[in-house]
């Protein structure tokens, strides 16, 4: 006894995947093959063809002004890292593992940027001996990088990283405006400009990021129409031009059944006017966006194998090999308000319709473990391959791979 599924548009994320022969393709590789050349299952597989896209894409609508950086934090592994090199035109790392992963690649050390509120005193002495741009957090963090530099007889680039007094609303994440551990209250930031010119420091600009996963072109303009308004405004107390102005990212990308992908374009025509205006008041400034999941999220695909398939009073289960403890996110419990579906799919039936309503689950003893609730599937049996989209970002580097003990899934490159 199965319910029938509900019938909703398909995710844009399974509309877009290319199949053959029933079979999801990734980096034109059918999955199924995928799996046995890695020889087992869970694995995480990136496809570097979507990321060149992805960045073709960015690259026709965004003005060619404005500079694109990879957050890694979005997603480390150093295959990825390594391809994005060649791609984008900087880094921002949050940690000092993250640093060397960006150190490892091509990109000149002065296009890395360091962001985090808790950068400890190892870390910046790394960072100051690095060569890379430091994003100032606190005063406190400030005089600490001051005392560095003095120590190595250095002299860092340093930014400071601004807490606006505006937020990007309906966002996934809020990390500007209120009160934050991130950034400087943007009311404060002249008297701390003030002090930062008599230390010996190359202050160099502003890092300004008002939040995450946004859909809503509307807003995002907003958002970055304000954030050059305060970037100028700030500028006007700085000890030397605005050199570098990283004005934060958050476009989104569609992970639930409602969601529409965010329209680049009139993102990019606004970011060509805010060009200009940049271009007359700061005409040293180099302009940087910062994305992280808008590049990886949708090249990246979760595959886990059905072990078994149970039924409990009217209810059918898929329980998998992998589950929360490589992938939170998909089980909801990374940031999310309400519990909601990634778009999964049958990876070997892809052409086969939805007759039957299950709910796949991982292999870990908690009620936690659900990566689908009630979707509509194929039927589907032990053996099977279960994929979860938009899995790029935020995926194993964001998950608890220690609770319980199972192994740690693959990770390839396709
Ligand atoms: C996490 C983070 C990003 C990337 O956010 P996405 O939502 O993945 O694009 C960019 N900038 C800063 C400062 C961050 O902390």
């Amino acid at each position: 006894m199965t319910s029938a599924p509900e019938t909703l548009p398909p995710h844009p994320a399974i509309a877009a995947a290319r199949v053959a022969d029933g079979e999801l393709l990734i980096g034109d590789v059918p999955v199924t093959r995928l799996a046995a050349q890695i020889g087992r299952t869970p694995f995480y597989a990136y496809d570097r063809a979507r990321l060149d896209a992805r960045i073709a894409e960015l690259r026709r609508h965004l003005p060619e002004s404005i500079h694109l950086n990879y957050a890694i934090k979005a997603n480390p592994i150093p295959a990825v890292v390594q391809h994005l090199a060649r791609l984008v035109d900087g880094f921002d790392v949050a940690s000092a593992r993250e640093m060397q992963v960006a150190l490892d690649t091509p990109m000149p050390r002065a296009r890395v940027s360091f962001a985090g509120p808790g950068k400890t005193r190892d870390e910046l002495a790394r960072a100051v001996a690095a060569g890379i741009v430091i994003a100032l957090e606190s005063e406190g963090q400030m005089r600490l990088v001051a005392d560095l530099a003095a120590e190595q007889g250095l002299r860092p680039a340093v930014a400071v990283r601004v807490n606006p007094d505006f937020e990007l609303k309906s966002s996934g994440m809020r990390m500007g405006g209120g009160s934050q551990q991130f950034g400087v209250d943007a009311e404060r930031v002249p008297q701390m400009l003030g002090e930062l010119g008599r230390l010996d420091l190359d202050f160099i600009g502003f890092h300004i990021f008002a939040g995450s996963q946004n859909l809503d072109a509307d807003i995002l303009c907003d958002v970055q129409r304000k954030t050059v308004d305060l970037a100028i405004a700030l500028a006007r107390h700085a000890p030397a031009p605005v050199r570098h102005l990283n004005m934060g990212g958050g476009f989104g990308i569609p992970y639930f059944p409602k969601d529409r992908p965010l329209d680049l374009a009139p993102v990019g025509d606004n970011l060509a006017t805010l060009a200009e205006r940049i271009a007359a008041e700061m005409p040293q400034a180099r302009t940087i966006v910062e994305l992280g999941r808008y590049i990886v999220g949708e090249a990246g695909f979760y595959v886990a194998r059905i072990i078994d398939r149970k039924e409990s009073r009217g209810q059918v289960f898929l329980v998998t090999d992998g589950g929360l403890h490589h992938h939170l996110a998909a089980s909801g419990n990374f940031g999310q308000v309400i519990r909601r579906n990634y778009p999964v799919a049958i990876a070997n039936r892809m052409d086969t319709a939805p007759c039957e309503t299950a709910s796949v689950v991982g292999c870990l003893c908690t009620p936690l473990d659900l990566l689908a609730g009630k979707v509509a599937l194929p039927r589907a049996e032990v053996g099977d391959l279960v994929v979860v989209f938009q899995s790029g970002a935020y995926g194993l580097s964001a998950s608890p791979t220690a609770f319980l003990g199972h192994p740690e899934p693959a990770e390839v490159m396709v």
